[in-house]
């Protein structure tokens, strides 16, 4: 089912359910977009049309934001569960093992994919070599991340560019690069790679994740 929050779509949906939709997608090969949302999108949506768009548009809409979980309860319509972009990069990892899913990861700061990659290797044994690339959304650098994706074949391209420039970007290349399932992660590498510190299970659990998130990283008080 989905909720409409000031015209974004957000899925109701789970973990699991989403693993399973991925899986499915994958094999029939059909080319899809998956946006994390979380209420910073929602806001961003109001006065960037392009944005709003392009999650009209999007395959999955994941109720990543626990803003959004507290919206739905008060509206008598609770998403049932928050499906936070990295914990399911690491299912996904997870799920890659056992089904031999190709992994593509795009974008974060210089080395901090590969960690990430490398993290999550040692970790889930029989993953495959996860192919990394350090870009940025710019034009100029469209065609040889075009080139590098069609060549590695991923079944998954994770982008970590921030959003909206990492969803505009997918909405924009989708076509071109070939591969069925295509998410943006957001800072999900950096958390992975243990270069920013994820908030306590517990604090996680109980939906303040992103007050932790405003503690250790402060410059972000705006957003
Ligand atoms: N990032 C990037 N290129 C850019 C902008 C951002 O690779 O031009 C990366 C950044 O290093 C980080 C990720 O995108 O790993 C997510 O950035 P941010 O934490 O600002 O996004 P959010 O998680 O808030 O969407």
């Amino acid at each position: 089912e989905r909720r409409i929050f000031l015209s974004v779509p957000v899925d109701d949906i789970t973990y699991t359910e989403t693993l399973e939709w991925i899986e499915q997608k994958i094999l029939i090969n059909e080319f899809c977009q998956i946006c994390t949302i979380n209420p910073e999108f929602v806001i961003a949506a109001q006065n960037q049309s392009r944005f709003l768009s392009v999650l009209q548009r999007a395959s999955l809409c994941l109720p990543d934001g626990q803003g959004l979980l507290w919206a739905s309860q008060l509206h008598g319509v609770p998403l049932r569960e928050r499906v936070a972009g990295t914990t399911l990069v690491d299912l996904i990892a997870k799920r890659a093992a056992s089904k031999g899913w190709r992994l593509f990861f795009l974008g974060a700061a210089p080395g901090v994919a590969e960690l990430a990659a490398d993290t999550l290797r040692s970790k889930y044994h029989g993953l495959a070599k996860i192919h990394t690339m350090e870009a940025s959304p710019s034009i100029e650098d469209a065609q040889s991340i075009i080139q590098n994706v069609r060549d590695s074949k991923p079944d998954i391209l994770l982008v970590a560019f921030g959003a909206p420039a990492q969803d505009l970007w997918i909405d924009r290349y989708i076509q071109y690069l070939g591969t069925p399932i295509i998410i943006g992660v957001g800072g999900a590498f950096d958390f992975i790679s243990g270069r920013t510190k994820r908030a306590p299970i517990l604090v996680q659990r109980l939906g303040f994740e992103w007050l932790h998130r405003l503690w250790a990283q402060p410059w972000r008080w705006k957003r």
